[in-house]
């Protein structure tokens, strides 16, 4: 408001007086300068009369006859929370809450989801109010931790499940899954007498002659031997390839073995005999794999 008062800034005391404006240097000090309304408004030039607006007043502004009252909440039973949900602020909250619909007042708290369809209970929540705090998603990277995780606490279930396709697998997988780790007992299997015999034999002919028996013929004559009969001298099971007919030949040689010296043959035949069986074990368990 612009003013056409003189000196304005030397005045340091202003009082309202029923006469009028009394303007002092210092505070409370001396008798002032007075200024009379009807000089207020000659200084204001008239300028009070852009105030009226016009409107004309039917009916005062009055206080609403019913401006106490209760809330109605619903009982809790959260006595262990410390905060107190059940203190007024909390309860106006939730009633609040539950009118989700019309809540226009949301949480400033970042991470907090609670809304209010008034100020004044989300002024409460703020102040004193126990922040609800939610993810808005899971990320990428938490949902691969979880999926892992779950991987990993049943991984057994897993196993079979991506076995299950092949059910020969899953059934070997099965039927080795007690004991698989345990060492085995020594195998008591003997080696057919005759293809014992037909080995040393062999060997032997060969130490005598000076020439050394060819693995690869004796695997063709193990293969072909029929008896008087002619039955085949050995089953198919019984056969040997050639590697194993070299390695059990080698042995025997590594022995330093010679028929001058044929003493506790058996024993000797026995161990190379069982190096040979268990090599054809391999071979056949091989096969299997194989097939
Ligand atoms: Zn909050």
């Amino acid at each position: 408001m612009s003013h056409k008062l003189k000196k304005i800034n030397s005045y340091n005391d202003v009082k309202i007086s029923e006469q009028g404006l009394i303007l002092r240097k210092a505070y409370g000090i001396g008798k002032g300068h007075l200024i009379s309304f009807n000089e207020m408004t000659e200084l204001a030039n008239n300028k009070l009369t852009e105030h009226r607006s016009g409107c004309i007043v039917h009916e005062a502004f009055n206080v609403p006859s019913t401006s106490t009252g209760k809330n109605k909440t619903v009982a809790k039973n959260n006595s262990n929370d410390t905060l107190g949900e059940a203190c007024p602020v909390e309860n106006t909250e939730s009633i609040h809450q539950d009118e989700t619909n019309t809540a226009v007042f949301f949480c400033p708290e970042v991470g907090c989801v609670r809304k209010f369809i008034t100020y004044k209970g989300m002024e409460n929540h703020v102040l004193c109010g126990k922040h609800t705090l939610q993810l808005e998603k899971k990320t990428t990277y938490d949902k691969i931790r979880e999926q892992w995780a779950s991987l990993c606490n049943d991984v057994v279930i897993t196993c079979k499940t991506l076995s299950s396709p092949n059910s020969s697998v899953e059934n070997t997988l099965s039927c080795e899954q007690m004991g698989w780790a345990l060492k085995k007992g020594k195998r008591t299997v003997r080696f057919p007498e005759r293809v014992k015999k037909i080995l040393t034999d062999k060997f032997l002919d060969g130490v005598k002659s000076g020439k050394k028996s060819n693995p690869v013929e004796v695997c063709e004559q193990m293969k072909s031997l029929r008896d008087s009969v002619g039955k085949r001298l050995f089953r198919v099971d019984e056969w040997l390839n050639v590697a194993q007919i070299a390695s059990y030949f080698s042995r025997l040689a590594g022995k330093a073995f010679s028929v001058q010296t044929p003493v506790k043959q058996e024993e000797i035949y026995d161990d190379d005999l069982m190096a040979a069986l268990s090599a054809i074990e391999e071979q056949v368990l091989m096969d299997n794999i194989n097939e």
